[in-house]
């Protein structure tokens, strides 16, 4: 048999910036800074830029981040939020921590993404806020989506977990939204070493409610103004990704390179190939494809080496967590479609193009191409 081509390769990724990153951690262990420090803070300098924005601010997930965003919009008990029930569960965390119901709008089938169509019929008295997702590296529809928060005066939240340096009209997604949130988990395309997140505002009075939100609450040390979390990024964590921010560029072009070749290779075969939103570009943290057969065709990829994953085998809105909203199969039926449809193949900067002509051809062979 052939060699197999890894899902994700992450020591790839780390080999040639191991010296560089023993650095960074070595001068952490000098220093002594392991909760936000100089390097957190110059990190949040650097991502900022690289995302056109005015405020970044280093957190210890991208969940937690998303749970700041919604304590930034005071959204509370009895509160409704319109979002995705085709993501991971952390957007709806975000939602449900605040005591707040996650009101659930189905997607579009091209783009996997929050169907702005949709949006408005599901807006009420009590909807406080609108929570996209930049599913898959892809953004969402940002002019029509600010249209109708414009429209109703609802502000929204880039969830950007996925989209790090994804563009849209040729700006970086993450300052569209009243704030983004990002997540630095290992897999994500710019990966901590461990956890990490960000959130990302222009907006100078957000900012520093996050900053104390963050921190407890606090802003002057053991005063504490408002219920907050321990939610502050290691200062390890802060070295790490400022080395890694980086190669952050480069990586997305390669992403790009992968994607452009996987579209030529696959282009013949009877699988639904990921649509790109018009005017955008995708960071392509997953390249996922469609196909009736998947289930099958995941059988054959499992057995000739071909590491693939399926995201997301179940919407939200049938979770056993989210029983309580009452929804049945069926409700969203463009989400449910896609839950039994998509395979995600290998999709990671250093695939090359060996590995990705490998992966082609035990596809097409699945299909006796
Ligand atoms: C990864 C992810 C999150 C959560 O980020 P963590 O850093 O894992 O907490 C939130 N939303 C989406 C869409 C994600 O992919």
């Amino acid at each position: 048999m052939s060699e197999p081509v890894p899902y994700l390769d992450l020591r790839a990724q780390l080999k040639p910036l191991r010296a560089e990153l023993d650095a960074a951690i070595a001068r952490t262990l000098d220093n002594c800074s392991f909760c936000l420090g100089p390097d957190v803070a110059q990190f949040e300098k650097d991502f900022a830029v690289f995302c056109g924005a005015q405020h970044a601010l280093g957190f210890n997930s991208g969940t937690s981040a998303l749970h700041v965003a919604m304590r930034l919009l005071n959204v509370g008990p009895g509160d409704e939020v319109i979002t995705t029930p085709y993501t991971f569960i952390a957007t709806s965390w975000a939602i449900s921590y605040c005591g707040a119901k996650p009101v659930y709008v189905d997607i579009d089938e091209a783009t996997f993404n929050l169907d702005p169509q949709r949006i408005e019929r599901a807006i009420t008295p009590r909807t406080k806020a609108v929570l996209p997702v930049h599913l898959y590296g892809q953004s969402f529809d940002v002019d029509a989506i600010t249209a109708i928060c414009k429209k109703h005066k609802l502000p929204f939240v880039e969830d950007a977990a996925q989209a790090h340096g994804a563009k849209y009209r040729g700006k970086s997604i993450g300052t569209f939204g009243a704030v983004s949130c990002f997540s630095f988990y290992p897999a994500k395309n710019l990966g901590a070493c461990g956890e990490g997140g960000a959130l990302v505002t222009n907006d100078a009075a957000l900012a520093a409610r996050a900053k104390s939100l963050r921190e407890h609450g606090s802003t002057v040390r053991y005063h504490h103004d408002e219920v907050g979390y321990n939610y502050r990024l290691e200062g390890i964590q802060g070295a790490v990704l400022g080395v890694k921010l980086k190669h952050l560029g480069q990586w997305t072009r390669e992403r790009q390179r992968v994607a452009a070749r996987y579209a030529e290779l696959l282009a013949d075969t009877p699988l639904q190939l990921p649509a790109v939103t018009p005017g955008s570009e995708s960071a392509w943290h997953l390249y996922t494809v469609r196909s009736s057969r998947r289930d099958e065709l995941k059988k054959h990829l499992d057995a000739n080496g071909i590491g693939n994953a399926v995201h997301y085998p179940m919407p939200l809105h049938l979770q056993k967590a989210y029983a309580h909203l009452g929804h049945q199969p069926g409700d969203f039926p463009v989400a449910e479609k896609a839950s039994r449809e998509v395979l995600s193949l290998p999709m990671f900067p250093e695939l090359t193009d060996a590995q990705i002509q490998r992966v082609a051809d035990v596809v097409k062979g699945f299909f006796g191409q």
